[in-house]
């Protein structure tokens, strides 16, 4: 289990955590994904995991919703742990947004309709509010102008956006984004950053699995490095990209072709 520094100071660290992980262990098999790890994500905190592929992130950030069952250790949110039942997971998974690297949008219904279905649905909203609502969050994506397109005419980009409005939509108290540009033509990766960053800046508690080192640098509160299902290395971006004290960490970032 690695201490995080007694030195760093956290945003927010005075007040509850929304997520805590405590010496979580996860098991595919007799494979172990996750090695006792232990971690706070704070309020308004942007959270980015970084690492080898396979190192275990992704596990960790589907565990947080319950997507992955853990076998050891607890996962608190807001102080709660996890819950077991079905229809508790689903409360639970009401408050958390989720962007994953493949967007998952309808295809047959229109931008519009992705981001209504969740508020009304599930939250029951009325149509005009869920319309109001999902105008709201496209507009925020810089999209509002596609609302009546459907997904297949929009660029990866565009379509990535609208799985972000989508998730807004559910007014989630926490973003968990699993490498949301990994699936991406490089030249429209800037824009969901940038709509990420616009995020970041208004306060949202986001927990980013990420490739992209330039992102974790400027926009992270927090960087926690993973390698062989457990965390090598936590600290601010500053540290961890300009003197990290692992040398796992350092071996990492220059394959990455990090300098600092
Ligand atoms: P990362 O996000 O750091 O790339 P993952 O969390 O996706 O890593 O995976 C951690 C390890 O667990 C990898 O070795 C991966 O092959 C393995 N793994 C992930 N999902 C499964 C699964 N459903 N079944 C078996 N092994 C899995």
């Amino acid at each position: 289990m690695t201490v995080e520094p007694a030195t760093a100071s956290r945003k927010n660290a005075d007040q509850p955590a929304i997520v805590e992980y405590r010496d979580v262990r996860k098991l595919y098999g007799s494979f172990v994904a996750l090695d006792g790890v232990s971690a706070r994500v704070n309020k308004g905190e942007v959270l980015c995991l970084i690492g080898p592929s396979g190192s275990g992130k992704s596990t960790l950030l589907r565990s947080t919703n319950a997507l992955e069952k853990i076998e050891g250790g607890t996962i608190l949110i807001d102080g709660q742990p996890l819950p077991t039942s079905a229809t508790e997971i689903r409360k639970v998974r009401q408050r958390m947004g989720m962007v994953f690297q493949s967007f998952e949008l309808f295809p047959h219904k229109t931008v519009l309709q992705n981001v209504t279905i969740g508020p009304m649905s599930v939250q029951k909203l009325s149509n005009k509010a869920a319309d109001e609502r999902a105008r709201a969050m496209l507009q925020k994506v810089g999209l509002l102008h596609k609302a009546d397109q459907y997904p297949a005419n929009l660029s990866g980009g565009q379509q990535q956006r609208v799985a972000i409005a989508r998730a807004l939509a559910m007014e989630p108290k926490i973003m968990l984004f699993d490498e949301p540009t990994s699936a991406l033509d490089p030249e429209t990766i800037g824009e969901v950053l940038n709509v990420m960053k616009q995020l970041a800046d208004e306060g949202m508690t986001m927990v980013v699995v990420t490739h992209e080192m330039n992102f974790a640098r400027r926009v992270a509160n927090w960087v926690i490095v993973f390698d062989h299902g457990k965390i090598v290395e936590q600290g601010h971006p500053k540290q961890i990209f300009e003197d990290a004290r692992q040398e796992r960490t350092r071996d990492f970032l220059s394959h990455l072709g990090w300098n600092g």
